[in-house]
């Protein structure tokens, strides 16, 4: 055979093996990114996919995403290491350990180190507007949703921009990701430690990962949404009935294993029903609204607020004794108490109160029921007294 036919021979067979290579490659990230719907988990094994050696082999790579609601571009998170005395440390781990995509990714799953590094915070904290005119390199990706490979020499007309600032790399590809043709997100890529060019296959490889990575990132967003619904009370976005179980119960699994306390408060709005029967259902909403508000701002962060049923809500102090607990139901009740609640003078006291039952894990009872039946008795209690009244 002559030896050109033979070249050409050599030089298909090469590229055979390499698309053999990267399909697997793609194969092995889009499996990974069928094992989890938690965005934060599709955000790692995407970036891992970008970086990893036995992926696309990137040194570091930042992914963006779209905040519509705001018109904004936001760093969520990064991958790489800060210099080269970091990145070679990290490769040779990778590499005696004989870690594949798969163990990298289990290793995320366990532990989160990667969003304990300096780069990964500082990535955290970019909110880019995504505007036309002086939005730069990140709002064009957004807005043109076209790759865009910024070589040693067309990368000189964005040195202002402020990634090319934090990033101080010499070579970068940005490709934008899409779902249903919309651009939800960016990955930015370079070669940072080995200076290695950015080859078109490099680039044709990232552009095939972003379109898988668009969709996956979508399903990830909507199942999260879905989820925060599940949990919500329509009227009044606080926890909802069923939520508010499987939160007492969990608190109350962490108090035992841990010995700590856990308080339950139970509260009613006093004399509902009149302000309903004269004023209508409606009025009777808006009342719930603003005092579910009212409930949520005067809580700590660490509590949960959770409407029970009908004008009865329920809020979970975690780590809390009775004593602290008993504190801060008289601190809300008065609050109530002194808020200006739209129509409250048809009230027969001329003010919107509430009455309040107190329960604590242990001396109340050690299971959810225990804890629910002790609070409901205490309002009980709180009613007879009088109401505007806290009782434990
Ligand atoms: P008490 O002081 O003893 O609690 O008297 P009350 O009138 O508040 O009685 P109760 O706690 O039994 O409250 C039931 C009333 O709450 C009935 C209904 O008018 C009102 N209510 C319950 N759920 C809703 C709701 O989702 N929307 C509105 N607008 N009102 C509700
Ligand atoms: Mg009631
Ligand atoms: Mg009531």
């Amino acid at each position: 055979m002559c030896s050109f036919i033979m070249e050409e021979l050599t030089k298909i067979k090469q590229e055979v093996e390499r698309a053999k290579i990267e399909l697997a490659i793609l194969y092995e990230i889009s499996n990974a990114m069928r094992t989890t719907l938690k965005l934060d988990e599709i955000l790692y094994i995407i970036l891992t996919g970008v970086t990893a050696h036995m992926g696309l082999g990137f040194n570091r790579a930042i992914l963006f995403l779209v905040n519509e609601r705001d018109g904004l571009i936001e760093g969520k998170m990064a991958i790489g290491p800060k210099n080269g005395e970091e990145a070679s440390r990290i490769w040779t781990r990778v590499e005696q350990e004989q870690m594949d995509l798969d163990d990298l990714i289990n290793a995320y799953k366990v532990s989160k180190d990667v969003t304990e590094s300096g780069f990964n915070q500082q990535v955290r904290t970019l909110k880019i507007p995504i505007r036309e005119k002086n939005g730069g390199l990140l709002a064009l990706g957004v807005l043109d949703g076209m790759p865009l490979h910024l070589t040693r020499e067309t990368i000189q007309n964005y040195s202002l921009d402020p990634i090319i600032q934090i990033l101080k790399t010499n070579e970068l590809i940005v490709v934008p990701l899409k779902a249903k043709d919309k651009v939800n997100g960016i990955i930015l890529a370079d070669n940072f430690i080995t200076k290695k060019s950015i080859t078109k296959d490099d680039i044709r490889m990232l552009i095939m990962l972003a379109n898988q990575a668009g969709l996956a990132i979508e399903n990830s967003q909507l199942y999260e949404k879905t989820v925060i619904r599940a949990h919500t009370d329509t009227l009044t976005d606080l926890y909802n009935h069923g939520h508010f179980h499987y939160l007492l119960h969990t608190e109350l699994d962490k108090a035992k294993a841990n010995s700590s306390p856990v308080s339950l408060i139970m509260l009613d709005i006093d004399n509902f029903k009149i302000y309903n029967d004269t004023l209508g259902h409606q009025a009777g909403d808006r009342i719930l609204k603003t005092l579910a508000l009212l409930l949520k701002n005067q809580s700590r962060k660490m509590d949960y607020v959770c409407r029970y049923g009908g004008e009865e809500f329920t809020i979970i102090l975690p780590q809390t004794n009775k004593k602290e607990a008993f504190l801060i139901a008289e601190r809300l009740r008065t609050d109530i108490e002194k808020q200006a609640f739209i129509n409250e003078e048809i009230l027969p006291n001329k003010k919107l109160t509430a009455s309040i039952g107190l329960s604590s894990f242990s001396e109340d009872g050690s299971t959810p029921s225990e804890l629910i039946a002790h609070s409901d008795r205490a309002l009980y209690e709180a009613k007879h007294k009088g109401k505007n009244n806290t009782c434990g």
